[in-house]
């Protein structure tokens, strides 16, 4: 398992889906996850909707669920033999505490690290619909206050790419 982190508009979407291609790993995001289950119009898409669109974050049980969900098909489907490569997750502390739990530790984090201006300068330009200026600063605000802490995890746990284990 490999996870890259990064604030909204770091461009870790871009770059998951190249480092995924580069070393042939299985690629999920979990906005992408999500966005899926929006669009199959169940009760569960409706509640997510209201919260992505609002810039919140989705409850951690919801999120490492249907991530769990995820990695089970690929697993079965026999596409998990070069790593897999998660984009967008974990977003909490709580979300790395149980993915590690329920799936496993990872053995390399990326973290996509860019300051605010620049994320929300990018964001402007790319006009997606969870892109209008008060849902980007309250996605910047949220990042802000979780980040830290899910780094500061795998720094200490010696996973974090560029940092030695302390
Ligand atoms: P993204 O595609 O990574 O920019 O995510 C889009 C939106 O999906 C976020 O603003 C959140 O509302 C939701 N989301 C994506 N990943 C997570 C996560 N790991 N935990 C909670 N919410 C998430």
């Amino acid at each position: 398992i490999t996870l890259v982190l990064g604030g909204p508009g770091s461009g870790k979407g871009t770059q998951s889906t190249r480092l995924a291609t580069e070393f042939g790993m299985a690629h999920l995001s979990t906005g992408e996850l999500l966005r899926q289950q929006v669009a199959s119009g169940t009760e569960l898409g409706g509640q997510i909707e209201g919260l992505i669109s609002r810039g919140r974050l989705v409850p951690d049980p919801i999120v490492v669920g249907v991530l769990q969900a995820a990695v089970k098909d690929i697993v079965r489907a026999g596409n998990a033999g070069k790593g897999i490569l998660l984009d967008g997750f974990p977003r909490t502390l709580a979300q790395a505490k149980l993915f590690e739990e329920c799936v496993g530790a990872p053995r390399t984090v990326v973290f996509f690290d860019a300051p605010p201006e620049m994320l929300r300068a990018r964001l402007g330009a790319r006009g997606r619909g969870d892109d209008t200026e008060a849902v980007i600063e309250e996605r910047l605000r949220l990042h802000a206050v979780e980040t830290p802490s899910v780094v500061e995890f795998y720094r200490q746990g010696g996973v974090l790419a560029g940092t030695r284990a302390t």
